[in-house]
């Protein structure tokens, strides 16, 4: 844990609190995103680390578990606060981390603009152009379809899911929550593969699109959010046929998840499907829910899932695709080289699809047929218990 001195552009200091979780690296470097957002807690933290080293042992890749991130909020800073602030981050994260011990990505808060701006700080620092982090720009080491990965991989996760049922997205209706990074892709990939998503959300509330977002309304969402950073309730006022819902902190479950359909992306963050809006969902027709975001359904939740014995791909298992590219990325800055989209997606598919797998055959192995939890914690757990057992005592 670390202090983060910086100024604003009114130049008047400002002080966070910045923070490295490096959990477990048996089995590879410390790897995981860095998280900036004002509510980053070290509790919110450890048990993202700790969710990290069983989801990383499950892409098969040689990858440890960490986590990172400050209580900095982005959200209405100019590029060169954000700047300044990365920089003085890094300063202090560089002596923690390096290309074969600790090699941190982004997460909520932190996109390309962070990314660049900490690595070239790192660069600046230690005189060295390393694979140190992940996400990096197309022109500078990072990976095409790292953008895609975690929700693309979701989606992959969902249609292996649907599967085991002999069925597929043709015509389901998808909800989807946040409207960040993996929810994006999330909207672009259930489109390409045959589905409608018909919400998505900021924290300050959602949007209702019955007929659906294509990709020229994704587009603009995109436009929004990445370029002009502005709300979610911009969508309704540009297409009127959508409904915007403003959060209603007195309301005790969410609306967005009381939606008819039948598959769900949570893509926002942390709990935010409580045990009543998983009761809503199940009513309401879902029936698959591929996690995005971590760890967004509470134990309640979960255990509504469980028992109505619908397709639930926890977090670990569904949104491991994202760190499993941001390992392919490592390789490829290892080789040098630079790999196609094809092989790129290719690979993603083959991780995913060979995650489900292990989900599967491990939750029917242990007695529980079926349960993708049971399946993700055990099959993730065992990899990373023998390598610490072969390594000793250290
Ligand atoms: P972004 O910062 O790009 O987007 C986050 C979205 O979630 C925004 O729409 C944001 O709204 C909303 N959100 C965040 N916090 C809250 C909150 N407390 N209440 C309501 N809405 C909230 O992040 P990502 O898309 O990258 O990450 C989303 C989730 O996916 C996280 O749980 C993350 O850990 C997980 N994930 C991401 C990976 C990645 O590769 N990026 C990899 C694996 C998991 P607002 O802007 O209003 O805050």
């Amino acid at each position: 844990m670390f202090r983060v001195p910086w100024q604003n552009d009114k130049g008047e200091v400002q002080v966070n609190r910045g923070f490295r979780i490096e959990m477990n690296s048996a089995i590879g470097p410390y790897k995981g995103g860095l998280r900036f957002h004002p509510t980053v807690n070290l509790g919110i933290l450890k048990f993202l680390a700790f969710e990290q080293v069983f989801k990383n042992s499950l892409t098969t890749l040689p990858m440890g578990g960490g986590k990172g991130g400050s209580d900095f909020d982005p959200k209405g800073k100019s590029d060169n606060e954000v700047m300044r602030f990365c920089q003085s981050f890094m300063t202090e994260l560089s002596r923690h981390i390096g290309p074969n011990t600790d090699v941190p990505a982004g997460d909520i808060g932190v996109g390309g603009r962070e990314i660049g701006f900490l690595f070239g700080q790192y660069k600046r620092l230690r005189n060295e152009f390393t694979g140190v982090l992940t996400g990096k720009g197309l022109g500078w080491g990072g990976s095409l379809i790292r953008p895609e990965a975690t929700d693309y991989g979701a989606v992959y996760f969902a249609a292996e899911m649907l599967e085991t049922r002999d069925d597929s997205f043709d015509g389901k209706t998808c909800l989807v929550s946040g409207s960040g990074n993996v929810a994006q892709y999330t909207v672009e990939k259930v489109d390409h593969m045959g589905g409608k998503c018909v919400t998505l959300s900021d924290s300050s509330g959602f949007i209702y699109n019955e007929k659906g977002i294509d990709a020229e309304k994704l587009a603009f969402v995109m436009d929004l959010k990445n370029v002009r950073r502005g709300r979610i309730s911009e969508y309704a006022d540009k297409y009127k046929e959508a409904v915007f819902t403003p959060v209603d902190p007195k309301l005790d479950h969410n609306p967005l998840w009381d939606i008819k359909a039948e598959c769900a992306f949570p893509s926002a963050t942390q709990n935010e499907i409580n045990g009543k809006d998983a009761a809503n969902l199940v009513k309401n027709g879902v029936f698959v829910v591929s996690e995005g975001a971590n760890m967004p359904s509470t134990p309640e939740a979960m255990d509504a899932f469980l028992d109505q014995g619908i397709l639930y791909g926890p977090a670990k298992a569904a949104n491991a695709g994202g760190v499993a590219v941001s390992g392919l990325e490592m390789s490829q800055n290892s080789e040098r080289l630079a790999w196609t989209n094809e092989e790129v997606d290719q690979r993603l598919f083959g991780i995913m699809k060979s995650i489900h797998q292990t989900c599967h055959s491990v939750a029917e192995e242990y007695g529980t047929p079926g349960n993708y939890v049971n399946g993700a914690n055990i099959g993730g757990f065992l990899k990373v218990a023998d390598a610490m057992l072969d390594q000793g005592l250290v």
